[in-house]
């Protein structure tokens, strides 16, 4: 496995690569869920390029760039077994060679002002900025992202659509920890007990999607504000101290909104415990 540190030297390397070359974007702290992307891959590219860059362009300013976890020797030994073939450790100064960087793909308000979008100002255009950048630096024929980070995915399909980007955008579903908590780099700020009351995050999920099949076995049309705040109240209810900052119903294709619940939804929900932000989705159907 390589280790490549300057963009010079990553971009020779590529023009080497022969077949299909896949690219994982992380911000390092590997886990399953990094895993799976990786795996995604090696299984359907012939090289896999794996980066490990910490965006500061999409930390806000009370945000946890500093304490965000960085653990790099595990990082490359994951990278190293699991048949990644190139990481790609750029430097601060390497991704933005000017310190007030201002380039940036201008996201839509349908996509960028809503959710994430709307509780963390600045997040997804960072987000944007970085993959547009390392896209032109790797060149990759696919990206693989996680479903995790479902609007993520959405504004970087929409993204690389716009800006005719060669690449195509491959997802991979949520990987879960045994007790059901979405895997992320900043589960390891809970507590084991706040990691187990985390887990009724996707049981509240279900049960709305529970809710959602019954009502549609039924022919009964749900109000999408009903459910929602019925959701939240129960996810202050089976996880005390938590704050709720948002839970949505929404099309998964485009992200729209409706009255009623409607075919093609997905639910989305963030909380915070304490100050650990967590965020999850589940696809409810109907
Ligand atoms: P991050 O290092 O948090 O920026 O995440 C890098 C990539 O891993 C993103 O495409 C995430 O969506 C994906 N990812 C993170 N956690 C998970 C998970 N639990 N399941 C699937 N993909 C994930």
């Amino acid at each position: 496995m390589k280790i490549i540190e300057s963009v010079k030297e990553l971009r020779k390397t590529r023009k080497e690569i022969t077949g299909k070359a896949g690219f994982v974007p992380t911000m390092g702290a590997l886990h399953r869920g990094h895993l799976e992307l990786i795996k995604k891959s090696t299984e359907i590219c012939d090289t896999t390029i794996a980066s490990i860059f910490v965006n500061p362009t999409q930390f806000g300013k009370d945000e946890d760039y500093d304490k965000y976890p960085r653990t790099l020797d595990n990082d490359l030994q994951i990278c190293e077994e699991n048949g990644v073939d190139i990481v790609f450790k750029p430097k601060k100064e390497d991704i933005y060679p000017l310190s007030n960087p201002k380039v940036g793909f201008r996201i839509s308000e349908e996509l960028g002002n809503i959710l994430c979008g709307k509780s963390r100002p600045g997040h997804f255009e960072g987000v944007a900025q970085v993959v547009s950048i390392l896209f032109n630096i790797v060149d990759p024929d696919i990206a693989v992202f996680g479903e995790k980070d479902y609007q993520q995915l959405a504004i970087i399909k929409e993204m690389t659509s716009s800006l005719r980007y060669d690449t195509e955008i491959v997802a991979v579903p949520i990987i879960r920890e045994p007790g059901g908590l979405a895997m992320s780099s900043r589960n390891r700020y809970l507590t084991p007990k706040e990691k187990e009351l985390a887990g009724n995050i996707l049981k509240v999920m279900e049960g709305v999607k529970v809710k959602a099949e019954e009502a549609r076995f039924d022919r009964r049309a749900l109000p999408v504000e009903f459910i929602e705040s019925e959701a939240a109240s129960r996810l202050t209810e089976l996880i005390p101290d938590c704050k709720v900052d948002y839970v949505e119903i929404r099309n998964t294709n485009d992200l729209t909104k409706g009255r009623f619940l409607a075919r093609d939804s997905r639910i989305f929900a963030a909380i915070f415990i304490g100050k650990t932000r967590l965020i999850d989705n589940l696809y409810i159907g109907v």
